[in-house]
This record gives C-alpha cells, structure tokens and sequence, in this order.
C-alpha cells in the first residue's frame, strides 16, 4: 500500500518536475512540499501524535526508493530530512526537545539537516574545527559548514560543533540549531554534477548564541551519535541508489526492445541482455542488503555493519547500473534529452555522501576483525 501510494504521488506530482529542478538547480515547488507533508513523507518514522506515519524501516525504504526512481534529488531532501535531523531528535533528544521540534518537522512545516562535514574536515569527523564555547545558559557557536543538503531551504540543522577541539571526538556535541538564531546565515549554494535540485549549501556560524537546552543528547557524546545517526541515514541512501537504478533498468531495458540495429530489437543481441541480466541481479542483490539492515533496525538488533554494506553495495551497483543503461541509449544516452544521463550524474554522489565506499569497507573491515579477534 505504502509503495502503491507514493508511486501514485511520484508520478502524478514529481515526474513533471523531476527535469526542471536539474536543469535550473532550484527546489520543489512549496505546493508540493505541503502535499508531502499531507502523506506523511517528512515525518514517516514519527509518531502519529507529533503529525508522522510511524512506519517501520522497510516502508520508509520503499518511500526513499520510489521517490528518488523519480527525482532523486527531492529523494536526497526526504532521507536526510527524515533520518539523519528526525531520526536522532526522536532517539537522543529529551521530551521537550521532541516536544519542541518534532510535530514542525514530521509535517514538513519545518525542513530538517544534519550537518558535519567542513572545509578540512570530511571522512575524519572527528577533526572538526567548528567551536562551541559555554557562556552561562548558552554555548558561542563558531565556524563554517560545507556541503549541507537541504542547506538553502531547511529550518533546523542538527549540528557537530567542538566543546573541545584538543579532544577530537571526545570534544564534539550536536547542538539543534535553528535558521532564525542570529549569526546563523547562508553561503553559496553548491553548483553541482548531480542532484541538482536540492540547495546543498554552506552555512556560517558567526558567535551563534545556543540555548544549552538545544544540546542533543550528553554534551560530549557528539561523536557516538553522529555514528548512530548516519548508521540509519546509509539505509535511506541506498534506498535512494537503487531508486536511481531501477529508474535506469527500467528505460533501458524498454529501449533494448524498441530500438532495432541490424533489423533486430538491440535486447535479442546477448550482448545487451546479459547486461541487463547483470543490471537486475545488482539491483535485486541491493533490495535484499536494503530490507535486511531496515529489519536488524526494526528488530533492535545491531545493524551498523549492514547498513555499510548496503551502501557499499547499493551505491556501487546503481554507478554500474546507470552506466550499463546508459552504453544501452548509445549516443541518446548521453543527451539531455532522456533522463539517463541524469540518472547517471546523480547516482555518482551516493559512493561518496554519509560516508565514501572506502569509509564504509573500513567500517566492515573493522567488524570482521572484532569478530575474528574474539575467536
Ligand atoms: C551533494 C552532497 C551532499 C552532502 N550532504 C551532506 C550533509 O548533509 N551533511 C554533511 O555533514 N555532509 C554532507 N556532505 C559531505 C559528504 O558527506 C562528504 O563529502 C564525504 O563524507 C567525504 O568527505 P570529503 O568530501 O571531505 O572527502 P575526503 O574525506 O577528503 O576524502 C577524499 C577521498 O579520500 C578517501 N579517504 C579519506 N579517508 C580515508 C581513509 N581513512 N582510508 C581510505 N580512504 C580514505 C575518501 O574515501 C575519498 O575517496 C555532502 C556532500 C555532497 C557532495
């Protein structure tokens, strides 16, 4: 019902746009963003009572996928929105703190971010140099983000800042930081291969002044909850991968039967349909890695190492997909006119964001060790 559903909405309310937003790089329609919210797309782990649809991992991977099938762009915006800002709100924050900021964000009046990543400080976290400083009930925020999806058009940024940058991780807290509070404001909103429609951006934190009441979770446990976070947040991103993927299989392999070469549908060579026949296998190999972290998590059982090695694989098989579908559509594959192309630009970014594949066979290698050390 819930892929039914959001398949129906993709392609009555996303198709149209999908193109528009790449090509001109600007954000949905805020009519669209409402009609979202009416579905229950920016709250769909949240509680019914705070306005969300309170559904289980592996709907919330069916809603990332269909999306992003469509416009992988506004699929980027609702996973980080939903996983990476309401996710750890929900899991960290205190009963005011969720009080205060769930019901904006799980209807979508609110857009929500998650933001780490700085100018000199990328994979390694943990050398982040944005500061806090306490004064009395505050902390002083001071430093500058980079590469923040949602970054032009969100409300509420959750944000790793250092208590104490000599203790590397030890020193990081996230702090709920609000759009509104003065010295928070804007930079330039990146220009970039894919995505094209969501406002990545920088933001600048100039003497930030935050309520202490806006820290998430204890103040130097910054460092472990960016972990946890972005274990949940891998699973909405290879969600969007495969999305991107399906979309690229699907008109590839209605093309491989439309377009004759040498008096034949180009499918009949098997040149073509083994292609595809690796494409689907990829692509059914990532659902199953997809549905099995969303159902460790939905079990509370440990799920960090399954959700990596779904973003590993998920990520890395819609790259070959996309290029696969694109070799298909020859010399049409690589205009503007189709979508391939596109499909093709934006799956790049899902091997780098929350995490680059070499971060995430660190991440897999380490378990394997753990365990094998303890035998
Ligand atoms: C469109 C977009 C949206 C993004 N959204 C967000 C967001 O919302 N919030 C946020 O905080 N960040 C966001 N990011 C940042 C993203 O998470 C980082 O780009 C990513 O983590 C990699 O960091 P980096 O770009 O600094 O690369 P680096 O860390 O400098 O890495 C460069 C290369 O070195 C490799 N490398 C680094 N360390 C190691 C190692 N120990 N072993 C092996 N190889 C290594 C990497 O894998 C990579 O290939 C976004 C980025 C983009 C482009």
């Amino acid at each position: 019902m819930v892929q039914k559903n959001i398949r129906k909405f993709a392609a009555e309310s996303l198709d149209e746009w999908a193109n528009v937003l790449d090509r001109e790089s600007k954000p949905l329609p805020a009519e669209i963003v409402r009609e979202m919210g009416r579905l229950n797309i920016w709250g769909i782990q949240a509680p019914v009572r705070f306005g969300g649809a309170d559904l289980d991992t592996i709907s919330y991977a069916i809603i990332i996928e269909e999306i992003s099938r469509v416009s992988a762009a506004v699929g980027l915006g609702v996973t980080v929105h939903n996983s990476v800002c309401l996710a750890p709100l929900l899991k960290f924050g205190t009963k005011e703190q969720i009080e205060r900021f769930a019901p904006d964000l799980a209807s979508g009046k609110k857009i929500g971010g998650f933001t780490v990543t700085e100018p000199h400080a990328g994979s390694d976290m943990a050398s982040i140099q944005t500061t806090a400083v306490p004064d009395g009930d505050h902390y002083i925020l001071n430093g500058q983000k980079t590469f923040v999806t949602n970054g032009g058009i969100g409300d509420i940024f959750l944000t790793a800042a250092s208590v104490d940058t000599g203790k590397k991780a030890g020193g990081i807290a996230i702090f709920i930081v609000e759009k509104s509070m003065k010295g928070f404001s804007v930079g330039k909103i990146e220009d970039m291969m894919g995505m094209r429609g969501n406002m990545v951006s920088e933001l600048f934190f100039n003497s930030v002044r935050v309520p202490r009441e806006n820290v998430l979770g204890p103040v130097d446990d910054g460092f472990r909850i960016s972990m946890q976070t972005l274990d949940i947040g891998r699973i909405g991103i290879a969600a969007q991968a495969l999305g991107i993927g399906i979309a690229a299989f699907g008109a590839a392999a209605a093309y491989a039967m439309e377009r004759k070469q040498f008096d034949r549908p180009i499918g009949t060579f098997q040149a073509i349909s083994f292609k595809l026949a690796d494409m689907k296998t990829l692509l059914d190999a990532s659902r199953l890695l997809i549905y099995r972290a969303a159902d460790h998590k939905d079990r509370n059982l440990p799920f960090s190492t399954e959700s990596a090695m779904c973003k590993l694989f998920a990520s890395e098989a819609a790259m070959r997909v996309c290029m696969e579908a694109l070799q298909i559509f020859g010399g049409y594959g690589y205009v503007k006119d189709l979508p391939v192309e596109r499909f093709f630009r934006d799956a790049k970014i899902t091997e780098i964001y929350e995490g680059t594949s070499e971060i995430m066979k660190i991440i897999i290698g380490n378990a394997i060790l753990k365990e094998f050390s303890r035998l």
